[in-house]
């Protein structure tokens, strides 16, 4: 870690300078103040500008504001006494460029910001530099309030156990609140009771709280939640310049620092970067689980993939490979997601509705898209486990289509989405999965991310089988397509036809592991736990079989086959050819329980091949 001296060396190397000038007030009794003037230069995008400044005694108040004379997009943040290094306990806060003005007290502070007893030493206002065509003077202005501590703010209770049984519980990894300042801007920002309200009205049962780099909205999630939802602490790791990462499941009061950089090349201002890897380490420890969020959403894409091909602790547990609604950028990243399963990693896919404001012209909406997960009991270590165990798919709505995806193997292996499926080479694994909700829509299996089957599905429920062998090993999936919706007015607000995806099964070769216990997914009762608008169960009360009501998603009964889809499925099943040459894989059967429209695919090329 760094010296604060280093710090200051590292600024002077970036062109920036902090300019020390107190100016003392003439008494200190209770409500006296003392105002310090701070400059520095912002000369490029990438910087951090660190501003030191000396809080003396029976300070109770610190109120900093920041003005600019020139053209660049700054935020400010604040690291107390215990210092501005890389994961210091001593964060207090940051902002991106919407505020400028904040204060920090024992007992309240700022929106974003940590409320604690002003303790005196070296404190540190941090700034980030978004953009700076020209060099920019930052003037930050700290005045200081004497007088006594009030009693110090307490966190609240994080929501416990609400349902304490297995299921397949719906929710959403990416939610903003206005302690984010760019959410704050929309005006139309959820609070986390506003959340929970709004996961009772789309019957989502949890919601992970993931404010840029800040950590105050999780102070209070067991009130804000009531008693039916379960709203997990968590961040939006924002590196502002080479990615962002949802991070679920902290503890309140923990965070997480952004200031990673690829490779661990030295940032703007000299200092070196820390390496993804222990942030990764870091929030792993905090028991949580870690997306990549956004992975390729241009200036917001995740940076460390490079990092990641070089080191398997460098990977995130998932992608946020549905971000909003679904576009091209999703569809890349899905893309990028089966490129490196296919090179060996073993990383999960979530989707995350990134929502700012309810309000807005791009087509964000909260339960767009829903994660769907199977997990023991509706609570944040459950949830999380299963996470990390990527028993999850993915839907565009909370009441939209259903893939529940299983697994049979050799010697009884039982798995679903997440698991692994272990044998010799020719062994053979049933595979088989639940379509609900997607009657017109073409369901695809890949196998290695290439499509193997199409069904056009006609029933509201409708199984589709296959069996494949366990081959050289790799893994099986899901999606669903329905029809894209494109608004030519505004093109940003538009998607691609995808409905839902599913988490991989993987196939390995090698023996049964002797803790290798079948999984079951339950059978899922279809639609959310809570329908849409229903009365809210409460703590305990059993999850009915009520399916939603809603038709998200699903095209109409009649004339609903989308055009595009002959053309697709021959498309596919041509990838498919291709792809048994290519990886030696054999479909042995492909056949679904419902309708004329089973595409039965055979091809002995390469069959078994190493
Ligand atoms: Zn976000």
């Amino acid at each position: 870690m760094l010296s604060r001296r280093q710090f200051l060396l590292g600024a002077g190397a970036g062109m920036a300078t902090a300019v020390y000038s107190p100016r003392l007030a003439h008494s200190r009794g209770a409500g006296a103040t003392q105002t310090i003037v701070l400059t520095a230069t912002a000369m490029h995008l990438g910087q951090y500008l660190y501003l030191p400044f000396e809080v003396p005694g029976e300070v109770n108040r610190i109120d900093i504001s920041v003005t600019k004379q020139g053209d660049a997009i700054t935020g400010v943040g604040l690291f107390d006494q215990r210092g501005a290094g890389y994961q210091s306990a001593g964060f207090r806060g940051i902002y991106g460029e919407e505020r400028s003005q904040l204060f920090v007290a024992a007992d309240s502070a700022s929106q974003a910001f940590i409320p604690g007893v002003i303790q005196p030493g070296t404190w540190t206002v941090i700034i980030p530099v978004f953009r700076a065509t020209v060099p920019t003077v930052v003037t930050v202005t700290v005045v200081l309030t004497f007088g006594a501590q009030p009693a110090a703010f307490e966190y609240g209770a994080p929501p416990d156990v609400v349902l304490d049984e297995p299921g397949w519980y719906r929710g959403d990894l990416h939610c903003h609140t206005p302690e984010s300042s760019d959410a704050w801007s929309s005006d139309s920002a959820l609070t986390p009771t506003a959340w929970a309200d709004t996961a009772r009205r789309l019957g989502l049962d949890f919601l992970a709280m993931t404010d840029h780099n800040v950590i105050s909205q999780n102070f209070d999630l067991g009130r804000a939640a009531g008693s039916d939802v379960l709203l997990m602490a968590g961040e939006e790791m924002t590196n502002w310049f080479h990615g962002h990462a949802t991070v679920t499941g902290i503890d309140v009061g923990d965070w997480l620092d952004w200031r990673q950089t690829p490779i661990g090349l030295p940032l703007p201002s000299g200092e070196p970067g820390a390496r993804i890897q222990r942030f990764l380490a870091e929030a792993r420890e905090m028991g949580a689980f870690v997306a990549a969020a956004h992975p390729l959403g241009l200036h917001l894409s995740w940076q460390f993939l490079a990092d990641g091909d070089l080191d398997p602790l460098a990977r995130p547990d998932s992608f946020e490979v549905w971000t909003g609604p679904f576009q091209p950028d999703d569809e890349a990243a899905l893309l990028m997601w089966d490129e490196r399963l296919r090179r060996g990693w073993r990383v999960w896919a979530n989707g995350g509705t990134d929502l700012h404001g309810v309000e807005n012209t791009n087509g964000f909406a909260a339960g767009t898209p829903t994660t769907v997960v199977y997990a023991d009991q509706l609570s944040k270590t459950a949830i999380v486990r299963a996470l990390k165990a990527g028993r999850c798919f993915v839907t565009r709505l909370p009441d939209g289509v259903e893939l529940y995806l299983r697994a049979e193997g050799p010697g009884g292996q039982r798995q679903i989405v997440g698991g692994t499926i272990f044998g010799a080479p020719t062994d053979t694994v049933d595979v088989e999965v639940l379509v609900r909700r997607a009657s017109g829509m073409r369901v695809l299996l890949l196998v290695d991310g290439v499509p193997i089957s199409v069904t056009v599905i006609d029933a509201e429920e409708q199984r589709i089988t296959v069996t494949l062998p366990i081959g050289v090993g790799g893994y099986v999936r899901v999606e669903a397509r329905g029809v894209p919706e494109v608004d030519p007015t505004n093109p940003i607000a538009g998607r691609t036809d995808m409905e839902a995806f599913t988490n991989p099964i993987f196939f390995a070769v090698g023996p049964i592991p002797d803790d290798a216990a079948p999984v079951d997914g339950p059978p899922a009762s279809g639609g959310p736990r809570r329908p849409a608008g229903a009365p809210s169960p409460g703590p305990g009360a059993a999850a009915g079989p009520g399916a939603g009501s809603g038709s998200g998603g699903r095209l109409p009964a009649t004339g609903g086959a989308p055009t595009l889809a002959p053309a697709a499925a021959l498309a596919a099943l041509a990838a498919a050819t291709a792809a048994v040459a290519r990886t030696g894989r054999c479909v042995h059967h492909v056949g679904s329980d419902h309708g004329p429209h089973d595409h039965d695919h055979h091809d002995g090329a390469g069959h078994h091949g190493p």
